[in-house]
């Protein structure tokens, strides 16, 4: 097709733009990311399988979240239904390869995984995997799926979770990462994740994060989520374990939040799960917050790394494609824009070189087919 000047570039960004776009997402988490689908074929397959398999069946056990209950009780219960689900080898490899799918089938370009090791005691008809197992069969499938040459590339990070680990678990949990690291596997990084309402000192896992840095091991921290771990201690305490990036950070006095930008820490911001989450603090007596109100607008003004990342897609329903067409709308980024937000996004990047030449590649192709040749900006490169 011959070329034909347009003023198409001036346009505000649409669905099908950013469906294009090759966006960069570092903000997901591998069971929330199930879509409803994913999960009604794993578990037709496993009722073909095993007659006696108990656990109702998707369309009915995860009806719209939106009839009888908040999304916060939709996510408990999606949570909990899920590793009844996933709890085989063969549930949990075909969830991972969904997932990657989903996401390539979206524009993502370099997605980074999380997930929390987690055993898969034995059942009648399958022999159970010890946490470490569970993590090497996730890696195999993205180890495959990046030597397949998709168009998109994929890693994982390990999160230890603030409740449930001991600081003994939370290191082996580095451990593990960093022995997977030395063979050649996919894992570029640790997170701090779990329940976040329930205050916790977190200083005693300070150690599990110190050998990280040491290692040379990316961190990524679930920072400021809700008021109960956004106490002044509980964030000052985080920011020593030198994170490279911080998930959500919502409730960030403005002090500290200039701290994060001088210190070249990324943020992932997640808008969909923040407003529907109701997590956003209230500006107004009259209504909810909404996207409007998102942190987002701060960050984007500022000369720092972020991203936008989709949390839980199977939960809260929303890719990534949609993510960036949500802050192209609200806050009146153009298609330009939303380019440089990808490459901002992969300043925090915990991936190699050969996949930010990857990603840099398909950003300049794109740029050239929707004719949006633009000087490059300062900030392309990583810190
Ligand atoms: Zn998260």
């Amino acid at each position: 097709m011959s070329q034909v000047p347009s003023l198409l570039p001036l346009e505000p960004p649409d669905d099908d733009f950013c469906r294009r776009l090759p966006k960069i997402e570092l903000h997901a988490h591998l069971s929330g990311s199930i879509t409803r689908p994913c999960l009604q074929r794993i578990w037709e397959a496993r009722k073909g399988e095993d007659p006696d398999f108990d656990v109702p069946e998707p369309r009915l056990a995860l009806a719209d979240h939106s009839v009888g209950q908040g999304i916060n009780e939709f996510f408990a219960h999606f949570n909990t239904y899920l590793y009844r689900i996933l709890s085989t080898p063969s549930s949990l490899s075909v969830a991972t390869h969904s997932v990657l799918t989903e996401f390539q089938a979206d524009g993502v370009v370099y997605l980074e995984l999380r997930t929390t090791p987690r055993a898969l005691p034995p059942t009648a008809h399958t022999q159970g995997l010890t946490a470490e197992g569970a993590v090497r069969l996730i890696l195999s499938v993205i180890k495959d799926w990046n030597t397949s040459s998709s168009p998109m590339h994929a890693s994982l990070i390990l999160t230890i979770d603030r409740i449930k680990h001991s600081p003994a678990q939370a290191m082996e949990i580095v451990d593990l990462a960093l022995r997977l690291r030395d063979e050649g596997l996919p894992v570029v990084g640790v997170d701090l994740a779990g329940d976040c309402n329930t205050p916790r000192d977190m200083a005693p896992l300070r150690p599990a994060y110190a050998h990280a840095q040491a290692a040379n091991l990316p961190i990524t921290v679930h920072f400021a989520e809700v008021p109960n771990s956004a106490s002044e201690s509980e964030l000052r305490e985080l920011l020593t374990w030198n994170p490279r990036r911080l998930g959500h950070a919502i409730h960030v006095p403005e002090a500290m939040r200039r701290l994060i930008v001088d210190r070249g820490i990324a943020v992932e911001l997640c808008l969909t799960c923040n407003v529907l989450a109701r997590m956003l603090p209230s500006q107004h007596e009259e209504h909810e917050p909404g996207f409007v109100d998102h942190h987002f607008a701060w960050w984007w003004a500022e000369d720092c790394s972020l991203s936008l990342g989709t949390d839980d897609m199977g939960v809260f329903g929303s890719p990534s494609s949609q993510e960036y067409r949500l802050a192209a709308e609200h806050f009146a980024l153009s298609r330009t824009d939303l380019v440089s937000l990808c490459r901002r996004a992969m300043r925090g990047a915990f991936s190699g070189l050969e996949t930010r030449d990857h990603v840099e590649a398909a950003l300049e192709a794109f740029e050239s087919r929707e004719g949006l040749g633009q000087p490059r900006p300062h900030s392309e490169n990583p810190p």
